[in-house]
């Protein structure tokens, strides 16, 4: 399973970015991570693919250090020199450390075999997500980490990338963490929910989700959202809330005007 107990991180030593957040997931589940903006999800994320250093608290997987576990992360909103005619194939040789699995194998599994010669830039948002997956499963992860990887893409291609993951999953018994804006994504496809922002925290199974949980994390009020029913959602208001109730504690909930 994987496990963090009492991580905190400050990038600078006034603004903490977590402080104390604890929890676990066994093995071959799928943890969604939701929150606000600026709630600390990337940082976590971060921290877990030992791209920031540990502070305080501690991560094992199956009991042992992270650094001894293959990982693949995919960033948020990944960045690709457009201006590079790079081919599909050329892209997914870029990889760190040795493949354990070829290249034609990997796009197979996402379902973009034919367009192994295509410029990247040619593709569309989705197919693009597939090809950073494909390249991350060339090293045969544990764990599989991706911020936002939903991002862009129309409720259909959201709805097949999860569900992409969702595979993975179940057949490679891949453990998965990925932060989703999409709430109805994340209680439709993930076992557990991380509910994030900064200090406060909730982390359980996504049965137990509530809209008070949710409001509580957000700093502020959801009208018409929706749980544990087909297309859960979030109404719009949630942006709104992002921008003003970032920040913890730093005045009442939001009410509707
Ligand atoms: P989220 O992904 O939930 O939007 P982040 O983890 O990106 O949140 O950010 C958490 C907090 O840490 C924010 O207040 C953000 O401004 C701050 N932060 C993020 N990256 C850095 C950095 N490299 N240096 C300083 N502060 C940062
Ligand atoms: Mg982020």
């Amino acid at each position: 399973m994987l496990k963090a107990k009492q991580l905190s991180y400050a990038y600078s030593e006034l603004a903490p970015a977590l402080e104390n957040i604890s929890f676990t997931i066994d093995k071959s589940q799928m943890l969604g991570i939701i929150g606000p903006n600026g709630g600390g999800k990337s940082t976590l994320l971060k921290l877990i693919v030992g791209l920031l250093p540990m502070q305080t608290g501690t991560l094992e997987f199956n009991e042992k250090p992270l650094s001894q576990t293959a990982l693949a992360y995919i960033p948020q909103s990944q960045e690709l020199n457009d201006s590079l005619p790079m081919r599909v194939s050329d892209f997914l040789e870029l990889i760190p450390k040795k493949a354990s699995r070829s290249l034609d194998e990997c796009l197979d599994r996402v379902g973009i075999l034919d367009k192994k010669n295509d410029l990247m830039r040619e593709l569309s948002g989705g197919q693009r997500q597939r090809a950073l997956l494909a390249r991350a499963l060339r090293c045969s992860p544990e764990i599989l980490i991706l911020d936002e990887p939903t991002t862009g893409l129309d409720g259909q291609g959201q709805d097949q990338l999860m569900q992409l993951l969702k595979s993975l999953q179940h057949e490679e018994k891949t453990t998965i963490v990925v932060v989703d804006h999409n709430l109805g994504q994340v209680l439709k496809h993930a076992d557990k929910v991380l509910c994030l922002n900064k200090s406060h925290h909730w982390h359980e199974s996504k049965e137990l989700l509530t809209k008070n949980i949710i409001e509580d994390i957000y700093h502020c009020e959801f009208e018409h959202i929706r749980l544990h029913e087909a297309g859960a959602t979030f109404d719009d208001h949630h942006h709104e809330c992002q921008h003003d109730h970032s920040h913890e504690h730093d005045g009442e909930g939001k009410k509707d005007a």
